[in-house]
C-alpha cells in the first residue's frame, strides 16, 4: 500500500489521479488532498477517499469543510501545502497545482525525498537547476506526468548515457492550428478554451492555443532529460505522445489515446506496468497520423521559450511568470490573444537575467516579472 498526497486534487489532473486511485484500491491510499476554490468538490473527494489531511486556501473554507466532514485534519494555505508535501507517511506526491503556486510545495516534496509525480511543469521551467540538484541530493524520484515527458521517459528506459541523440515533442497545434497571425488577432476566450483533443484546466488550455505550453515543455524536457537537442513537431491526432532518436538513427515512440490517466498511472506504478480497463488505441480506426512544422511566426511563444532556455539563469522563470499573468489577463478579457506572447516578449526584453541560487531568488524574479507585465499591459 502506498500513501498519496495529491496537491491540486480538485483540478483536471487531480481528479484523473483519483480515478486511477479508484481503480487500484489495494495499492494506493489517499493520505492528503488539496483544493483551492472548489471546496465542494474537495468535500466530495474527502467523503469518498477518506484522507487524513486536507489543505484549503482560507479560514472560511476550513470552516465550511469541517462543518461538512468530520474527523479529517484541515490545514490552511501554503504552509499547509508544504507540510502535506513532506509528511512522513506520504510515499508519492502528485504535484498537480497549476502555475508558480505549486513551486514551493513541489520543492519541499523533493527535499523530503519523495517520489514526485510531476504535472506542474511550471516548477521545472522556473527553477529547473535547483529542483534537479535537490532531486539528486535528496534521492527523490521525479517522474513526469506530462504526456510528452512520460512518453520520452518510457522511451529512454534501457537507453544508456550517450545513446540519446534527440527528443521530439509532439504538439496537437491546439484549436488555432493553421491560423495566420491576422486571424489570431481576433480570436476570443471561448474559442481558445476549446482544445481539440484534451480536456484540461483553463491555463494550460490557453497555453496550448498559444503554443506556450509546448515551449514550457521544451524547457521541462531539457531539465528532465539533460538534452538540448529538442524538436517540436505538430501532430494533430495526439496519438504519438512524443519520440526519441538514438545515436544509431532509431526512432522510439510511445503511442496511446489522448488520456492523461495513462501517464498518471505510469508515474505511480513505475517501473511496473499494471493492467487497467482504460479504453485502448485502435490503429485501424485511427487510419492515419500526420506531421508538420510549427509556425513560429503566428505562434511566437514557442520561439520565446527556446530563447529563454538559451539565455538561462532567471529568464525561464520570467517567461513563465509573465505568461501566467498574461493568460490570466486574456481569460479576464483584458488583453487580446496575441498580446500574450507580445507582453511576455516585452517583459523578457526588460529583464536583466541573473543566476538564481535559491528558490527565493527564483520567486523574486517571478515577482519582478509579474510587476513588470502588469505595468506593460496598461499600455497595450
Ligand atoms: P486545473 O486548473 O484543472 O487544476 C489546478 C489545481 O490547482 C486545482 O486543484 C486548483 O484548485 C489548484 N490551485 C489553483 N491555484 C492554486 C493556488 N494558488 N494555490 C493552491 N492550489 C491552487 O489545472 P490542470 O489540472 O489542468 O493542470 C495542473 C498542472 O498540470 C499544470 O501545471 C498543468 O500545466 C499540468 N498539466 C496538465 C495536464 C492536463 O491534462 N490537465 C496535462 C499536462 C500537464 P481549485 O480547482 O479548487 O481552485
Ligand atoms: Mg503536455
Amino acid at each position: 500500500m502506498r500513501d498519496l498526497a495529491i496537491l491540486g486534487a480538485t483540478g483536471s489532473i487531480g481528479t484523473q489521479t483519483l480515478e486511477v486511485v479508484r481503480s487500484f484500491p489495494n495499492r494506493y491510499r489517499v493520505f492528503g488532498l488539496s483544493g483551492h476554490n472548489n471546496i465542494q468538490l474537495l468535500i466530495e473527494q474527502a467523503r469518498e477517499f477518506k484522507p487524513q489531511v486536507v489543505v484549503v486556501s482560507s479560514e472560511e473554507q476550513a470552516r465550511i469543510f469541517t462543518e461538512e466532514v468530520k474527523g479529517i485534519e484541515v490545514i490552511i494555505g501554503e504552509e499547509g501545502l508544504n507540510s502535506l508535501a513532506e509528511a512522513s507517511s506520504v510515499d508519492i506526491v502528485v504535484a498537480a497545482i497549476v502555475g508558480t503556486a505549486g513551486l514551493t510545495p513541489t520543492y519541499r516534496a523533493i527535499r523530503a525525498g519523495k517520489r514526485v509525480a510531476l504535472a506542474n511543469k511550471e516548477t521545472l521551467v522556473a527553477a529547473g537547476d535547483i529542483m534537479m540538484a535537490a532531486v539528486k541530493e535528496h534521492k527523490a524520484e521525479l517522474i513526469p506526468v506530462d504526456s510528452e515527458h512520460s512518453a520520452i521517459f518510457q522511451c529512454i528506459q534501457g537507453i544508456r548515457d550517450g545513446e540519446l541523440k534527440k527528443v521530439i515533442l509532439t504538439a496537437s497545434g491546439g484549436p488555432f492550428r493553421g491560423y495566420t497571425k491576422e486571424q489570431l488577432e481576433n480570436v476570443g476566450v471561448e474559442q481558445a478554451l476549446k482544445h481539440p483533443n484534451w480536456n484540461m484546466g483553463a491555463k494550460i488550455t490557453i497555453d496550448s492555443a498559444t503554443l506556450m505550453n509546448k515551449g514550457l515543455e521544451v524547457i521541462e524536457a531539457y531539465w528532465l532529460f539533460g538534452i538540448r537537442n529538442i524538436e517540436v513537431v505538430i501532430h494533430p491526432q495526439s496519438i504519438i505522445h512524443s519520440l526519441i532518436e538514438t545515436v544509431d538513427g532509431s526512432f522510439l515512440a510511445q503511442l496511446g489515446l489522448p488520456d492523461m490517466k495513462l501517464p498518471i498511472q505510469y508515474a505511480l506504478t513505475y517501473p511496473q506496468r499494471l493492467d487497467n480497463s482504460f479504453e485502448a488505441l485502435d490503429l485501424i480506426k485511427l487510419k492515419e497520423m500526420t506531421f508538420s512544422e510549427p509556425d513560429t511566426k503566428a505562434f511566437p511563444a514557442l520561439a520565446l521559450a527556446y530563447q529563454a532556455l538559451d539565455t538561462g539563469m532567471t529568464m525561464p522563470a520570467v517567461l513563465n511568470a509573465a505568461n501566467e499573468v498574461a493568460v490570466g489577463f486574456f481569460l479576464e478579457g483584458r488583453i487580446g490573444f496575441l498580446d500574450i506572447p507580445r507582453l511576455v516578449e516585452q517583459t523578457m526584453n526588460a529583464h536583466d537575467p541573473y543566476k538564481a541560487r535559491s528558490i527565493s531568488d527564483v520567486l523574486a524574479a517571478d515577482n519582478w516579472a509579474r510587476e513588470k507585465i502588469r505595468q506593460l499591459a496598461e499600455v497595450v
